[in-house]
């Protein structure tokens, strides 16, 4: 890497949701009462000041912009009012869309068009699918007299392509992970061969930073955002095991009774889902919290991919109960149209990469600082590895 000026670059973060960077003057305020911030990570002035300057490579090779949770503590003490934390947000987003190869990530982040269109594809593709599958098998067999949910959609057979989209997201992420390891380390690489040794010694960082999400509960005053961040977490992740793992399992014709865990592992995630998707987008609606006040079009997909998903999925499972296959079905197949349209724009490319970006930031660190230790204290190496 070297370190081309790219002198667009504060017009091009505008796209990606960055509304004062061009009037900060460095005064250093923000980094001053920054709770996350460090001597070694001076955000979100370094980060301002390199981004007014052009110099994205630099901005590449920082984990920064992942090292802050947007409490916006910083915007509060700003006195050009340049919205530092949304400079920040906005390097997440750019730096995301720069992982991936593909330009899916840009594409999403710099047009509304391009979300809408691919929000529409793919429930058009998912609707088609259906639409082959009962043209080949026979409209006729679609039974109307009860509710036979695994006939009209064969649950091993969804599976399957949920495994297969699920595989080519897979790959998409590990990809940006890999990217952005790349990125971070290059400064380092370029000098020094990192022994696998210490990668695979720390990365119990990862590990602790993607299940606890720790560094949230430092993150301004509010210490229970900490808490519904990993409610949220929790409940998608249940519900993502459940459909990933055990769909077989979890999307059934039988009506299992209340205490069977089929049941409320469901209802577990569907609550946790409503209640904190319907929370952000109260927030954005009312734009009080400054984490709230600038919303990038993104921003709505999640939560609004959410709860749509967990009303629908409450609706398949009410019609199912009082026997009514029709309104099963369409639901169903709505249900399943917005779930493939809201992980292929979410997994890799959107809210769902900030969670592997935040702890492997922190994992990366952690083997760099590891490096740098070892680099001034050599006994601390064992003999014979490097
Ligand atoms: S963003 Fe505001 S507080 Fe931070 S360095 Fe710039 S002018 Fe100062
Ligand atoms: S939003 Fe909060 S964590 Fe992020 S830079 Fe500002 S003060 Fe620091």
């Amino acid at each position: 890497m070297n370190n081309r000026v790219n002198p667009d670059l504060l017009l091009n973060l505008k796209d990606y949701g960055a509304v004062g960077a061009e009037i900060c003057f460095n005064c250093g305020n923000c980094t001053a009462v920054c709770p996350l911030t460090s001597d070694e990570h001076p955000f979100p002035r370094n980060m301002i000041r390199l981004a007014q300057l052009g110099l994205e490579e630099k901005i590449m090779q920082s984990t920064d912009p992942w090292l802050c949770y947007y409490c916006g503590d910083c915007a509060q003490t700003c006195p050009r009012q340049a919205e530092p934390g949304e400079t920040m947000m906005a390097l997440r987003r750019w730096l995301t869309a720069k992982y991936d190869r593909s330009g899916h990530g840009a594409r999403l982040y710099t047009s509304e068009k391009a979300v809408a269109w691919t929000i529409l594809r793919l429930a058009l593709i998912t609707l088609a699918a259906f639409v082959i599958y009962h043209a080949v098998t026979g409209f006729a067999n679609i039974p109307t007299d009860h509710v036979a949910l695994n006939t009209f959609a064969p649950v091993m057979v969804v599976w399957a392509l949920v495994l297969l989209h699920g595989l080519y997201l897979g790959y998409r992420m590990l990809s940006g992970v890999a990217n952005m390891a790349r990125y971070v380390m290059a400064p380092i690489t370029a000098e020094t061969k990192v022994p696998l040794r210490l990668y695979l010694e720390e990365f119990k960082t990862f590990v602790l930073h993607f299940f606890t999400q720790k560094r949230w509960r430092d993150c301004g005053e509010d210490r229970s955002r900490w808490f519904k961040h990993l409610l949220l977490v929790s409940g998608y992740v249940t519900m993502l095991v459940l459909v990933l793992g055990f769909l077989w399992w979890f999307q059934t014709d039988n009506i299992y009774p209340l205490w069977h865990p089929q049941r409320w592992l469901g209802y577990y995630a569907t609550i946790v889902l409503i209640y904190a998707a319907g929370e952000a987008l109260y927030g954005r609606i009312q734009k009080k919290d400054q984490m709230h006040r600038f919303s990038h079009a993104t921003d709505w997909l999640f939560p609004s991919f959410i709860l749509t998903g967990a009303v629908t999925g409450i609706l398949v499972h009410i019609f199912r109960y009082v026997g009514w296959p029709w309104p099963t079905y369409i639901i169903y197949v709505i249900h399943v149209m917005a779930m493939i349209a809201m992980l292929d724009t979410e997994v890799g490319i959107g809210k769902w990469a900030h969670l592997f970006y935040r702890p492997l930031a922190m994992y990366l660190e952690a083997v760099k600082a590891r490096i740098r230790q070892e680099q001034l204290e050599p006994e601390l190496a064992p003999a014979g590895t490097d």
